[in-house]
This record gives structure tokens, sequence and C-alpha cells, in this order.
């Protein structure tokens, strides 16, 4: 079945589910909650401070209804909720009168100020919860809202609409997992911690399974050593190249330059991983290697996860390497027809050298004379399955992978086991620390005199907003953060806002303004967390970093200290700020991530998702290692018993393992 014969999916709701990624009924229903909203009545004498609350009770009196000047309406009415009396007010919601009279009972969710006995509703449940409530919180789009997409997903998952269960059902045996449609029904619908749990589980072991399976595939594909060339090019052209960049390369970023040396003059396709920390200096290693390519006598290409990373990347190379005889070009997909199709030409007759972009690159019709190198930027934002799309755009392509996923050396084996892996672990000599400040939001003028401080020197500052919107929970989204901003910034400056549901157009267009210095203050949600590189950006403040990871953080604050001023990043956050000792007292992202997994465990039950690398839905390949390396041991093991009959019983794997390596 497909979307578009969905009851209640017309053409504009299917536009708001394309969106959001959501392609097909399966994409639907594991279109997962990024957290969830728990409404648990309490007595209205146990409220702290400010914090919102779910209160049940009854209308005491009879309601009434004013028009405001700054709001549309007020409905004003006395509430007994156990065994007091308060006001309460709901504002903007003027079609509640009708179902508002004496003795009716409601549960409301809002904040509660004692000084004035008032109650003022953010939300209302037209009878009484009598346990606790757990609801889904979706990103939506502008074409469809949060509840259709809920009433959407439930109808799926309802209807006899059948979940393919895609572990081996002698697994699902072993460890007793839930079946995948129930597990979908709970990740949705939780009611009580055990079955949110096992549901968890089931949908991150499929997740990981399916990863692992994928990864042990390739592995075997690669010991089967494929066609390769040898590369070679004059002695002096690396110290040449050396002689053209502005400062000394690190023994980290040289010891990964040579490796790819070796593996280029070996008798084996490259197949390498640069894993670095933010800021070590990766780009300038798969810059080095695409001129020895070329000057091998290949083409060679470069896919960044987003424009402005790709567009950031040309122009850095274009700089540097202008003196040398390579054309380089630029391939997005906001690249016009016209200028593509000169690529196009181009490329086939070998004119163009070097080429940069997005996934535009990956398409059918990208077509090169003599690819001879593929590297993949951030390569931790991409899927498995893309691996393999540009290596089999030439011959014999060596493939180079860039990654910031600061994990230790042996958890990498394992998520990148069918590569070899350089690993740079100094960071640029020039590097001051980035200074890390902890915050609480009583003192949050303290935290703005020092963003003040720093755009009087005339730097630029990124704030971090957790969530775009965010209507009922404490904290703060990117409008109130606006607010802040205008009330405590210095004036003067010029704000640009950047988030997720911006076009791709309008998202390069801010991050180029604050590029180039016509920007100030980009005030964004976790967008820029890619590889972005304004080195005149001294200080980053992130508001409530307590919605964060501790690696997440630190990838943050790499997009300061980009030179040789001092930086700083500001946390904001009022609740256990212990957790950012290790970020104040270390800048090593691989010492950040160990803490990361230790102080994670399996706490954060319905916590906020940590934001997914290699393009994860439910699980993270850092904090769900244990359930990774079952994983990894029950692919190993399922590949052993079903290879010779080519997964025969296994039509899933069998598409898989069709997709992955046989296509080569
Ligand atoms: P990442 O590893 O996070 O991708 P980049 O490659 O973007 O880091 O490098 C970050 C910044 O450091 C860039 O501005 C780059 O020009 C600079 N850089 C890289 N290597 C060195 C070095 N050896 N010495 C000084 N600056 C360097
Ligand atoms: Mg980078």
């Amino acid at each position: 079945m497909e979307l578009k014969e969905l009851k209640g999916v017309g053409p504009k709701t299917l536009q708001g589910l394309l969106d959001l990624g959501i392609n097909s009924i399966d994409d639907l229903v594991r279109y997962y909650p990024y957290r969830y909203n728990v409404y648990k009545p309490i007595n209205i004498r146990d409220c702290i401070d400010n914090s919102t609350i779910t209160i049940i009770g009854r209308v005491v009196s009879k309601p009434s209804f004013f028009r405001g000047n700054k709001v549309k309406s007020i409905i004003r009415f006395k509430f007994e909720t156990s065994n007091n009396i308060i006001n309460v007010t709901i504002f903007n919601q003027p079609y509640l009168t009708k179902s508002l009279y004496i003795n009716k009972e409601l549960t409301l969710v809002g904040k509660y100020d004692e000084l004035t006995n008032t109650f003022t509703v953010s939300k209302i449940f037209n009878d009484v919860l009598d346990k606790t409530l757990i609801e889904g919180v979706y990103h939506s789009s502008s074409n469809i809202n949060r509840s259709s997409l809920v009433k959407l997903i439930n109808n799926v998952l309802l209807a006899d609409y059948e979940v393919k269960e895609i572990i081996p059902s002698y697994i699902n045996d072993k460890y007793e997992l839930m079946n995948t449609k129930d597990a979908l029904k709970v990740i949705h619908n939780p009611i009580d911690n055990s079955s949110y749990k096992k549901a968890l589980l089931k949908l991150k072991y499929e997740e990981l399974f399916e990863f692992m399976f994928k990864i042990n595939i390739l592995k075997i594909r690669k010991e089967l050593n494929d066609n390769f060339v040898i590369k070679d090019f004059k002695d002096d052209s690396l110290n040449r190249i050396l002689s053209l960049i502005p400062f000394e390369l690190t023994k980290g970023q040289m010891d990964a330059i040579n490796e790819i040396i070796e593996d280029f003059r070996s008798l084996r396709r490259m197949n390498r991983l640069v894993l670095g920390d933010v800021g070590s200096g990766k780009t300038i290693v798969a810059f080095i290697s695409l001129i020895l390519n070329k000057e091998s006598g290949y083409q060679g290409c470069m896919i960044a996860p987003t424009e402005v990373l790709a567009i950031q990347h040309f122009e850095n190379f274009k700089s540097l390497f202008n003196d040398l005889d390579i054309k380089v070009e630029l391939l997005t997909g906001n690249t016009s027809k016209a200028e593509k199709n000169r690529i196009n030409k181009e490329l086939l007759n070998g004119d163009i050298d070097i080429l940069i972009g997005t996934h535009a690159l990956l398409e059918d019709n990208i077509e090169f004379n003599n690819l001879g190198l593929v590297v993949t930027d951030e390569q931790h934002r991409f899927g498995v399955n893309q691996r393999n799309i540009l290596r089999n755009k030439g011959e014999a392509v060596d493939v180079l992978y860039m990654s910031a996923t600061p994990i230790p050396r042996t958890y990498a084996l394992t998520i990148y086991g069918d590569m070899d892996i350089s690993l740079i672990k100094d960071k640029p000599k020039n590097r001051k620390e980035i200074r890390t400040l902890k915050y609480t939001f009583k003192d949050l003028d303290k935290a703005f005199d020092i963003v003040n401080e720093e755009l009087n020197n005339n730097h630029q500052v990124y704030i971090v907003s957790p969530l775009i919107e965010d209507e009922e929970s404490d904290i703060n989204d990117i409008n109130n953060i606006k607010e802040l901003v205008n009330k405590y910034l210095v004036s003067n400056k010029k704000v640009g806002i950047l988030h997720g549901k911006l076009k791709n157009v309008e998202k390069d267009k801010i991050i180029n303004s604050f590029k180039e210095g016509k920007i100030d203050v980009l005030i964004s949600t976790t967008v820029i967390e890619v590889g972005v590189d304004v080195s005149n950006a001294t200080c980053i403040l992130i508001f409530n970093a307590e919605r964060f990871g501790l690696s997440t953080l630190h990838q943050l604050r790499g997009r300061v200290g980009r030179n040789s001023l001092e930086s700083k990043c500001i946390l904001l956050s009022d609740k256990n700020s212990e957790r950012f000792d290790c970020l104040v007292e270390s800048n090593d992202g691989f010492y950040i991530s160990e803490m990361d997994l230790k102080l994670r465990g399996s706490g954060d039950l319905f916590g906020i998702r940590q934001h997914g690398d290699m393009s994860f839905k439910i699980a993270n390949i850092v904090s769900d290692n244990r359930i990774l390396l079952q994983c990894k041991k029950d692919s190993e093991e399922f590949i052993k018993d079903n290879i010779d009959t080519n997964f025969s019983n296994y039509s899933y794997y069998r598409n898989i393992v069709n997709e992955l390596v046989n296509k080569d």
C-alpha cells in the first residue's frame, strides 16, 4: 500500500509527509517521536517554581470570556483541585467556552503562580487523567501538523497493515524480542517503562542488526581484493603542494597522508577512514589526496552532506591551490541545468579534474572519464548504502572517508569494520584551548556580558537553541531565545536565524552572510553542527545544554576555536550541570565520548533522543554500543550460516546483498 491510499492523505498532507522524509508507510510508522511529554497529575501544593505541571479537578465558577488587547481572547474561571480553589486563565482558545461549565471535570496542564493563585493553561484534557499519560512529540512541517501525523500513524498501526519482521525468528526467540508491530505501537504510545524499554530494544536491535549485516558483507567483499590501479606521481609533488599551504601540517595529518600514499601505491583499492576530532584539520588531508590523485592522471571528487560545506570546500580549495594547474568545479542541488550539463560534458571528456559537491554527485547521470578517488566528508552523516554508489562510478576507485565521530579505536574498528583507519590525534599548533563555562539562567545577563564583549571586539557569535518549536514545555525555543537576545544583546549587531525548517536556499544565504561577516550573531538549531568553519567566530552560547549529549556539545563547541584567538563556549542550563565538568576540563573529543558512554548508560528513558549519526532513526551508535556489539556477533553468525545458499530463506537480506555487493 502507498501513502496516498491512506484515508485522510490528500495532496497537501502527502507533501507534508514528503517534507519530513516520509516516503512510504514503513517510513511513516517509523517516524519516531523525538521526545515525550509526560502528564502526571500532582497536588498543586507540590508545584516547584515556575515549572509546567498537570492538575486535575473541576470547574467551580461560571467561565467568563473576554476579548483582550494583546491577546485574542481570555477565559477565566475558578477551579477546585486537591482541596484548593484557584483561578484559571486560558489565552486564545475561545472555542473552549462551549465545553466549560460548572462541575465539569478537567485535567489542566500549565504553570501556577502562587502569589496571585493563578494557573495559566497551556493544554487542556477534557476529562480526568486517572494515570500518567505519555504523549509523543514529533517534528512536524507546515503542510502537516502534529495531530494529523499522530492520527495517520495510529490508524496504520491499528489497521491490519502488516509490518515486516526483519529479524530472523531464531534471534527473536533467543532474546524474547517484542514483535515489531507491537514495538511500534508502544514507541508511539508508551504506557509504562518496562514495555517501552522492550520496544526500544527491539527497534534498536533491528536497526543495528541490519547495519552490522551490511558492514560485515562489505568487509567480506573487500577481502575479495577487486580491481586496483597503482597511482604514480612525481616524487616532488607532495613537497610542492605542501609549499603552497600557509601552515605546517601536524604529525597526525602527515601520518594520514603517508598512509594514503601507501594505499595509492599498493596492490589494492584504498578504503580508508580518516578519523579526527573537530578542528583537527581533515580537509587539507582530503585536498592533498585529491591533488596527488590528479597528478597520477585521475579525476577525483569530494562529497559533503550539506551545500554550505560543499561551497566552503570549493572556495577553500580554489584559494589555496590557485597556482596549480587544476580544474575544480562545484555541483550541488542548486546548480542550474545549463551549468550541470556543461559540468557533465567536461567530466566525461576529462576536462574537469576535481568535482566538489553534495548528494547531487550521487545521481546516475553524473559520469566521469576516469574517476580515481572519492572523498566523503562527514561520513557519519551518510548511510551505509551510499558508501558504494560513488565507488562504482569508476573502474578502480579509491575511497577516503572523513569523520569527526570521536570514538575509541576498538569501537571504531567495529562500526567501520570494512575500512582501514587513520587516526589524527593532535591539533594544529596555534590553537588555544576553548574555554568552557557553565551558567544557570539566573545569570543569563552575565553570560550575555561575555557574548557582548566578543561582539564589541568585532568577533562573531553562535547561539544554539535546542529545538525549533516546542509548545508545551519549559525549554527555550528559538523564538523565545530571539526575544532574550533582543533584550540582552548590545544594539547595532546583526542577528540571523537558522533552523531546519528553512528551505536550503535560505539556509545557505544565512550561513554565507555569517561567513562573510554580514551577520554578527547566528541563532541556530543544531544545523550548524556539521563542519562549518568561520574563524572569526569566537563564542558559542548553548541554551538548555542538558538537552544534548556530551559528544554533541563537543561538536557544537568545535564551531569556535578555529584560529589563534581565545574562544569561549557557554553552556546554559539549570539541570545536571555536573555532567558538563568533563567538557570544562577537557577539549579532547575522544576522552569526552568515553565519558559520554559511561555517564549516559540507559538512564535517560523518555528523554530526548540524541542527534543521530549514520542516518539511524532510533539507535545511537555511541550509547547503544552494547546492542551493537551483540548485533555484530549475531550478524556474523547469520552470514556464516546463510552465505553459501545466498540467503535463500531470507529474501530481505538477499536483496541487501545484491544491492551492496553484486552491483559492483
Ligand atoms: P575538521 O577536521 O574539523 O574538518 P578543518 O579541516 O575544517 O577541520 O580545519 C579547521 C581549520 O584549521 C581550518 O581553518 C584549517 O585551515 C585550519 N588548519 C588545518 N590544519 C592546520 C594546521 N596544521 N595548522 C594550522 N591550521 C590548520
Ligand atoms: Mg570537516
